[in-house]
């Protein structure tokens, strides 16, 4: 980008241009650390009109646009690239609306997730979208990624909860849907066209989110399996049982074992090692009755003999405890450098044929393999962590592209997905082809050019 377009936009913009020593580092890269770039200048608008401008002029002049939200993504999406005007919607923040009779929340995109759960909770209500990346990740983010998270089983996806939006186009048109009812069948739902396709269609600026009655019960326990047939068992006796199982995490044995000896803060509940745990947790609007009833299920799926051993928590210090272990992969992650980080999705009919299957070709082909394998098992979303100890640098950083191809390639044979949440960004567009077929590819890149004819927005991302 030439400096007569870096002045410019200076020019029109002169109080949210960051510009060469005053544009930190933490524009460059996103939480995958991977490939980053540091801009000559970062645009910080606060208000809408300015973000449309900003897009009509860089429209106008072929100035290709990130955006970036909290920079939490793991996908490369809003880490920059040589030439990118950086787009970042922080100063775009702020609660507009809680509607308590319509139960929803309108916020704007630059807005955290964790300040949108505390206002929805101190306004009586309950926003049940939550991922570890809470206090930095915003609500804009998370709508263009349509992110996961711990409560996908019940509540669903950022989707889900998404009952209106305002985006803006590449030339800068704003289109506003801010519909608040949960029914509304007038045309085409455009706001899904913004919701997961990850900045390459609009920039996302105001939310309208669905809003739950406050939670009143949490329950919350930590199960040992011998098997994985008995963790389907186990999950579907307490999805009958139980009206509201809202988490249902399955770690292996190999990522337990990783978490405890990597993290002081993570203990063993249990007294000996097994194959499998799972972390389930159900809520209820009735303590008493909901803590009995909880208790009683997992009693008797013990009594089958189908589970192996189970620790209910005894208090919110008891769950966290739990979470940690479950959380810990942060602490993995810090710790080892080159590793492949999957964030996969096969069906859970053929979940542990995968595990195994994976298992096999890694250990066939890579000396002194490291396996951890963990995730939102009932989403069917696993997240693998695979590396090597051995060799040099340069052999280890090989050693994860392999892990890459292989891997990916028995998700596409399985009929999985290479991204079940974090999405394609910059560092998954290659293997997009195999878990989206020709036709499906072609239809997205007919939906891109009518909304970008140009391609200003994320350029080289998820296409
Ligand atoms: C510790 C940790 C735990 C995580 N756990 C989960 C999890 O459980 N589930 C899950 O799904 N993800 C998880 N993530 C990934 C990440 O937090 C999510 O993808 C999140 O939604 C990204 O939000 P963000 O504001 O940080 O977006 P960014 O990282 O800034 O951007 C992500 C993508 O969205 C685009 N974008 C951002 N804002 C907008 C906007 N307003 N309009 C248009 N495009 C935009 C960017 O260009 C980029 O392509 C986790 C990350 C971390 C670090």
């Amino acid at each position: 980008m030439s400096n007569e377009y870096y002045r410019e936009i200076e020019a029109l913009f002169p109080d949210a241009v960051l510009i060469g020593d005053a544009v930190s580092e933490k524009y460059a890269v996103d939480w995958s650390a991977e490939n980053a770039y540091q801009p000559t200048m970062v645009v910080r608008p606060k208000r809408v009109e300015d973000i449309s401008s900003l897009l009509a002029y860089c429209n106008t002049n072929d100035l290709p646009v990130v955006t970036q939200g909290g920079l939490t993504g793991l996908a490369g999406g809003a880490t920059p690239q040589q030439g990118e005007v950086v787009l970042s919607l922080e100063r775009l923040s702020g609660i507009t609306e809680i509607d308590s009779q319509s139960m929803t929340l309108t916020a704007l995109a630059g807005t955290p997730l964790e300040q949108l759960q505390q206002a929805a909770e101190d306004a009586g209500f309950y926003l049940p979208l939550d991922l570890g990346a809470r206090g930095s990740c915003t609500i804009g983010g998370n709508v263009s990624t349509n992110a996961g998270g711990n409560q996908v089983l019940y509540y669903g996806m950022t989707r889900a909860l998404v009952l209106g939006l305002t985006a803006i186009k590449a030339d800068g048109t704003v289109i506003r849907s801010m519909n608040k009812m949960l029914k509304n069948n007038a045309g085409y739902d455009l706001k899904q066209l913004f919701i997961g396709s990850e900045g390459t269609l609009g920039i996302v600026t105001e939310v309208v989110l669905r809003l739950y009655p406050k939670t009143l019960s949490k329950k919350s326990a930590l199960c040992a399996f011998d098997n994985f047939n008995d963790v389907v068992g186990f999950l579907q006796t307490m999805q009958r049982r139980l009206s509201r199982v809202t988490a249902f995490e399955l770690m292996w044995s190999n990522y337990v074992e990783k978490v405890f000896s990597i993290n002081p803060n993570c203990s063993n509940p249990f007294t000996q090692k097994y194959p499998l745990y799972v972390l389930i947790e159900a809520e209820g609007s009735d303590i008493e009755y909901d803590g009995q009833r909880f208790d009683k299920v997992l009693a008797d799926y013990l009594e089958q003999g189908n589970m192996l051993d189970a620790v209910v928590a005894q208090s919110n210090t008891d769950a966290e405890k739990f979470w940690h272990i479950r959380d810990g992969v942060s602490s993995i992650l810090s710790a080892i450098k080159y590793r492949a980080n999957f964030d996969i999705g096969v069906p859970v009919s053929v979940m542990d044929e995968f595990v195994k299957r994976v298992e096999r070709a890694l250990e066939k082909s890579i000396t002194d393999l490291q396996l951890c394998t963990f995730g939102h098992m009932a989403d069917g979303n696993l997240h693998l962590l695979a590396w090597t100890d051995s060799g040099s640098d340069d052999h280890k950083e090989a050693v994860v592209q392999s892990i890459y191809q292989q891997v990916y390639e028995i998700v596409g044979e399985m009929n999985g997905t290479v991204t079940a949440e974090h999405g394609i960004g910059a560092m998954k567009r290659k293997y997009l082809k195999l878990c989206r077929s020709e036709e499906e590819i072609a239809l997205m890149r007919t939906l891109k050019q009518a909304m970008d004819p140009k391609g200003i927005l994320n350029p080289n991302r998820v296409l």
